[in-house]
């Protein structure tokens, strides 16, 4: 039997519901798949910074490098409010510039994903959303979608390289100016645009041996994402790298597509339906997959996989659901599903097929369902369905 290890990284608030679900369901694979797993509790998260003074101790990152093939994360708290809902932001006379995040709130504590990313190199965030046909919870969108964001997640904006100095054109010296460098390599683009392809290709292969009816002309599409009518140089890169990458002849059954940024939107709004696979630089990833989650319509039901060198992260969308928290009420199915991205990127399609097709024989049923798809089971009941699903 192959044997993998796979650490265990709840987080705060409902990471601590949900992550044992996943846990569960990884345990209760079938044995004719093969496949041995053990564990490991790793800490990280706010809590875990005010115990311990970090928000990712270095143990866990060194067990995941050392010790990991696979992770899952929960999720964290950030400091408790955003700078927006504290009226002191918007006093007339204040001048001192906003405080850019909700992170900065509390001295010394800033996101672990941010980090753990970083130092693990994970240089691919991977979101498939995918509409669930449930008798409970009615699909915001007319025509079932199914399509996966793969943004690009080491630079662009995010390198955070920034600065504020005086407006020159001002003789009060009171106004100012603020820039931000926006980085884009061919490196980066090239290996971002190669996995999406690979996503693309696998995704085609699956559909056609699930059986299902691969009806739709988009099957093994791939649409380049960017904005270099204007952003010539930078978006211009990453563009004609993608390209380059997904015209090698390994690719040659995908059909490659393009498509500015902002008319991008426009269409996953009216024609969300048409979409497959979707790779975008940093930035217009990041919007486009908090868009894309909401055409599905929970957050309890949206996974996500970080992918880089070594070890692949399965993480929900979500985050800690402190209204939530401590009731047993959670949705586990961002995390299982999560589970089922994670074990794709393991190279373990027939195991993640198992919990993706358990997941929708759940929610197909509607019985046993969470409060927010409309039901009344805890969190516990909903992970039991679908392990008697597989
Ligand atoms: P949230 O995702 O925690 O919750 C938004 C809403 O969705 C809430 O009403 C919540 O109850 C519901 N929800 C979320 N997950 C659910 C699930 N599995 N089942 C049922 N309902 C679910 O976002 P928020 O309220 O904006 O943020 C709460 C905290 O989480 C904040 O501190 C925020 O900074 C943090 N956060 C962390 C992550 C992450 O760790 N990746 C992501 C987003 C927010
Ligand atoms: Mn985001």
């Amino acid at each position: 039997a192959r044997s993998l290890r796979i650490g265990l990284i709840p987080g705060d608030g409902i990471g601590r519901e949900v992550i044992p679900a996943g846990k569960k369901i990884i345990e209760s694979l079938p044995s004719s798949l093969g496949l041995s797993f053990s564990f490991v509790d790793l800490d990280a998260g706010f809590d875990c910074f005010k115990r311990t003074g970090a928000a990712l101790p270095d143990k866990t990152v060194e067990t995941l490098k050392k010790e990991c093939d696979g992770a899952l994360f929960g999720a964290v708290r950030y400091a408790p409010h955003l700078p927006s809902n504290d009226p002191s932001n918007h006093h007339p006379t204040n001048t001192n510039p906003p405080q850019s995040s909700p992170s900065t709130k509390v001295a010394g504590y800033s996101s672990p994903i941010v980090a753990m990313r970083k130092s693990l190199s994970l240089y691919a965030n991977v979101r498939p959303c995918k509409t669930v046909l449930s008798p409970t919870f009615p699909s915001p969108t007319k025509t079932p979608i199914d399509l996966v964001i793969v943004r690009e997640n080491t630079e662009d904006l995010y390198v955070k390289e920034e600065k504020t100095y005086p407006d020159p054109s001002d003789p009060t010296g009171k106004a100012q100016i603020a820039e931000a460098i926006k980085r884009i390599s061919s490196k980066a683009s090239w290996r971002i645009a190669d996995i999406a392809g690979q996503i693309a290709l696998r995704r085609d292969k699956m559909r056609k041996a699930s059986g299902a009816e691969v009806s739709h002309t988009k099957s093994g599409m791939v649409t380049i994402t960017h904005k270099s009518n204007v952003l010539s140089q930078t978006d211009g890169l990453f563009r004609s790298t993608a390209r380059e990458a997904l015209s090698q002849p390994h690719f040659n059954a995908l059909k490659i597509e393009e498509q500015i940024v902002d008319s991008m939107v426009y269409k996953l709004f009216l024609q969300p339906e048409y979409y497959d696979v979707i790779v975008a630089p940093n930035l217009y990833g990041d919007l486009l997959s908090d868009g894309s989650a909401a055409l599905v319509g929970s957050l309890g039901l949206v996974p996500s996989a970080n992918v880089g060198e070594g070890i692949i992260i399965g993480e929900p969308c979500h985050g800690s659901a402190p209204d939530i928290e401590g009731k047993g009420i959670a949705n586990p199915i961002a995390t299982i599903r999560s589970v089922g991205v994670m074990l794709e990127f393991m190279d373990l399609p027939e195991a993640a097929e198992v919990i993706y097709k358990a997941v929708d024989a759940n929610i197909a049923e509607g019985r046993l369902v969470t409060p927010d798809l409309g039901g009344r089971a805890t969190t516990e009941e909903v992970t039991n369905d679908i392990i008697r699903r597989m």
